[in-house]
């Protein structure tokens, strides 16, 4: 299983180690040919605004909503700022594939990142770093919740996309990255 992360800025090398941890081989993908090779995506967190910028100028938006609405997409924070169907504080484009509305930067400020442990059911704790994160304030139909903090929704699934507003790059678990490539295998199957 070959996962393209998307390398255009933000935390995509932290992601690529730890895919290639979880046992996958992991690549970074920058070009439209990178995107059309990789069985399966990572969308990293970093700046949105800044990405969206990055890709509209080097032509990916397009061939990034064509791969994203084909392939397994595991989004974290930015990432999942960009497959949203409405973003706000403030309001920015988006890639419009994950029926969710996000509200960016919502803990406020938060210089300092957040560490928090997440229940995630069967007794299973998480733990999650949050850096400027998004809220989700709405979730489609379709979206089935998976983990919370605060009440609100952090960990998310809709079809083929894994979405998280935490950065689980940072922790040393590699639970969710496994949870991805059995999802992305039982997708390509
Ligand atoms: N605050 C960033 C944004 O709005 C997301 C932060 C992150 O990815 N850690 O795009």
């Amino acid at each position: 299983m070959r996962i393209g992360i998307l390398a255009i800025q933000g935390n995509f090398e932290a992601h690529a180690k730890a895919f290639a941890e979880a046992g996958a081989e992991a690549c970074e993908a920058r070009t439209q040919s990178d995107l059309d090779r990789a069985d399966a995506l990572v969308l990293p967190g970093g700046e949105s605004t800044t990405m969206l910028k990055l890709l509209r100028e080097e032509g990916l938006w397009e061939p990034l909503r064509r791969a994203c609405a084909a392939k397994p997409v595991f989004a974290t924070c930015a990432g999942a700022i960009l497959l949203a169907c409405e973003v706000s504080h403030p309001a920015q484009e988006s890639l419009g594939l994950v029926d969710i509305g996000v509200e960016r930067n919502a803990y406020g400020r938060q210089v300092h990142s957040t560490v928090a442990r997440l229940a995630t059911g069967e007794g299973a704790e998480l733990e999650a770093v949050f850096i400027r994160a998004p809220v989700i304030r709405r979730l489609g139909a379709g979206v089935r919740v998976l983990a919370r903090y605060q009440g609100d929704p952090v960990l998310v699934e809709q079809g083929h996309f894994l979405v998280a507003t935490f950065h689980p790059e940072l922790t040393p678990d590699r639970t969710l990255q496994k949870m991805f490539l059995e999802k992305a295998a039982h997708v390509a199957a």
